[in-house]
């Protein structure tokens, strides 16, 4: 069941939720809800033997995608990479991307996009630490 809820948000930052993961099914985009500004997220899930309907590639924006659980094949330029949680998969805009769970469990995973070359502070550049 797809249940994105907003469940707090302030001028300075927003709560949601999809819930507990495990009962979580299809893909919730969080940027809407959330009011981010730099990247979309994602929560997927895919069911045993099935795979995302179409392939894509975008115009700007990399993904990464990092596997939560479950077992599954990203088709990159169509070459099969298996993956499973743990798995962390950078994809440039311009691959033909697509996914599989191949597992006997739901494959879950969070996909983050942003615009690519658009990083330009980080970690220690951007972070300020307070006293
Ligand atoms: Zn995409």
């Amino acid at each position: 069941m797809n249940k994105l809820e907003l469940q707090q948000s302030t001028d300075g930052y927003s709560i949601a939720t999809v819930g507990d993961l495990s009962s979580f099914e299809g893909k919730a985009f969080v940027k809407d809800i959330l009011g981010t500004t730099s990247m979309e997220l994602s929560v997927g899930t895919l069911a045993p033997g099935s795979s995302v309907p179409f392939f894509h590639h975008h115009k700007q924006n990399e993904e990464v995608y990092v596997v939560l659980s479950g077992t599954g094949v990203f088709i990159l330029d169509g070459k099969e990479k298996a993956v499973s949680s743990g798995s962390i998969v950078r994809i440039a805009p311009s691959v033909s991307r697509n996914t599989r769970c191949t597992g006997n469990e739901p494959l879950v995973y969070i996909c983050i996009q942003g615009k690519a070359g658009s990083l330009e502070q980080y970690t220690l550049t951007d972070g300020v630490v307070e006293q």
